[in-house]
């Protein structure tokens, strides 16, 4: 069995090392008797696992005490109902910035819920840069702003966060979650699906201030409430148990190989590989803003929709897979994350090389 380099959006590559360890502790966890996915999520098993789980994940991105970490269900697309409908109910305004599809549904999904603001988009350039802002741009009276940290379809990431005062800011940090450090203590609430970084789908975690819990909307379906979910140490109903626990062994992986400083340093000169071949030549372009530009999520187009079509095909053939881009922006996307060995980075360029020489571009 040969694996292949996976470079998809997400679900996505898992590291061998934690494979392995499901794959030995598969059918017998332990002492247990029986399989992680087969206990009970009350039992004295499952119980070391998720709190093991919590305390890694507040180990690795150095979480301040003051915040709740729950592990939920529904993915980020969930939270972009449950954020309004925990938040959004002082002023019931929010500010939002679109930086791709994302952000854009969530902005729409909260204007359900209240007076919700565009503050700022990149949609004029086809999201190829992040904007610029200051506190003055957004509403003194805002319950909160909300930002989409990584742009998975569109390979940018906030080179910045954006000062938003005394205001509570919200990011969907699902495709860029513990590929290096970041300041939880910026944040009011981050969120992310699991499946681009950190686990199978199915899981996604929520890191909320505690000040920002206990303020949710009367008709908040009780699933989507953080006070219920935290007061219960996300046990109210059946976590996502699998999920949880492979992701725990994702975060001792991390732990293991430096913490968030080591994955940065790793994430870092993986993606320079790609960009700095991107730049060295002209058959291929890089559409994004450089200072814009995603660790995680590197797009890049022929100019020639043809071509990037026969691209996808012979790099799926020659066994890099998923490396088509979205369907909404076409060209192609290699999406990098943690689990990406740098080995699949570089035999990819290698692969580009080749493709560019065997296919010239007609005059
Ligand atoms: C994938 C993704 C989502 C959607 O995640 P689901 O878990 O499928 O709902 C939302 N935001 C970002 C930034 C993503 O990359």
């Amino acid at each position: 069995m040969n694996r292949v380099y996976n470079f998809s959006a997400g679900p996505s590559m898992l590291p061998m090392e934690v494979l392995e360890a499901c794959q030995k502790d598969l059918i017998c966890y332990q002492n247990s008797g029986m399989s992680v996915m087969e206990m009970s999520h009350r039992s004295k098993e499952y119980d070391a696992i998720i709190k093991d789980a919590e305390a890694k994940l507040r180990e690795l991105m150095n979480i301040p005490d003051n915040y709740k970490v729950l592990f939920v269900q529904g993915g980020a697309s969930t939270q972009f109902s449950a954020v309004p409908l925990n938040l959004m109910n002082k002023n019931k305004k929010a500010d939002y910035v679109v930086t791709g599809q994302f952000s854009k549904k969530a902005y729409k999904e909260a204007q359900k819920y209240g007076d919700v603001k565009l503050v700022a988009s990149s949609e004029d350039k086809n999201n190829t840069y992040i904007p610029k802002l200051t506190k003055e741009d957004f509403r003194p009276d805002a319950d909160y702003v909300h930002i989409c940290f990584n742009n998975t379809i569109y390979g940018t990431k906030w080179n910045y966060i954006p000062d938003t005062g005394d205001i509570p800011l919200v990011a969907d940090m699902s495709s860029c979650i513990i590929s290096e450090p970041v300041d939880v203590s910026k944040f009011g609430v981050i969120y992310a699906g699991a499946q681009k970084n950190m686990a199978p789908a199915g899981l996604t975690i929520v890191i909320i201030r505690e000040d920002l819990m206990g303020n949710a909307r009367e008709d908040i379906p009780v699933m989507l409430d953080y006070k219920t979910i935290a007061d219960a140490d996300s046990m109210y109903n059946t976590p996502p148990c699998w999920c949880i626990y492979v992701a725990k062994l994702v975060y001792e992986w991390i732990l293991s190989i430096g913490g968030l400083e080591g994955m940065k340093e790793i994430n870092e000169k993986k993606c320079a590989v790609l960009y700095d071949y991107l730049d060295s030549q002209d058959y291929y372009v890089a559409p994004t803003e450089k200072e814009a530009r995603s660790m995680m999520n590197v797009t890049f187009v022929t100019g020639d929709a043809e071509l990037d079509k026969k691209f996808a095909s012979e790099a799926g053939a020659a066994g890099f897979k998923n490396i088509k881009g979205h369907r909404s922006v076409g060209g192609m996307r290699a999406s990098i994350y943690n689990a990406m060995p740098t080995e699949g980075v570089v035999a990819l360029v290698e692969f580009m090389k080749e493709f560019a020489k065997n296919n010239p571009k007609a005059e």
